[in-house]
């Protein structure tokens, strides 16, 4: 393979790994911003009053993180802020995931094959996504530890 050609063909797989890169860290990345960028109270009702809430709610976000957010996740987090989250649960996105992963079963936490429960990274109840990206298995176990962990977290709105 020429040289010029070799460099294509890694700039054009760059590519396709920056989209995977940028999936796999989404859901912490999202995660962070509810856990150490969230707005304060004053801000938030400024934002929920004012016309212009939602752009600023992003140039805040923006400002405090230096990225720029696609727009489905900087809408489930403003929904969240504003504490209309849809919990609804996709099972067809649950099996999707189940399908997608056969071959590699395991907890996301101990690694353990018994009993695994598919689970949000985010739960959807904190702005997570219903996405293939943010599900990961968690066994029974690890999973009611995850809930405790959550369960006690004080929520802003
Ligand atoms: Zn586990």
């Amino acid at each position: 393979m020429e040289e010029n050609e070799k460099i294509t063909a890694l700039l054009n797989n760059f590519d396709v790994e920056k989209e995977n890169i940028y999936k796999k860290v989404i859901p912490t990345v999202q995660e962070l911003i509810v856990e150490q960028l969230r707005p304060d109270e004053k801000d938030l009702l400024k934002w929920k009053t004012s016309s212009r809430g939602r752009f600023d709610f992003r140039d805040y976000l923006n400002s405090r993180s230096c990225k720029n957010f696609s727009e489905v996740h900087l809408d489930a987090l403003w929904r969240y802020y504003l504490g209309n989250v849809n919990v609804q649960r996709s099972k067809l996105i649950i099996e999707q995931y189940k399908l997608l992963n056969k071959r590699n079963e395991n907890c996301a936490h101990c690694s353990s094959i018994e009993n695994l429960q598919v689970d949000h990274k985010i739960p959807l109840v904190k702005g997570g996504l219903d996405t293939i990206e943010n599900l990961q298995f968690l066994c029974g176990t690890c999973n009611l530890e995850k809930h405790g962990r959550y369960d006690y977290k004080e929520l802003i709105i």
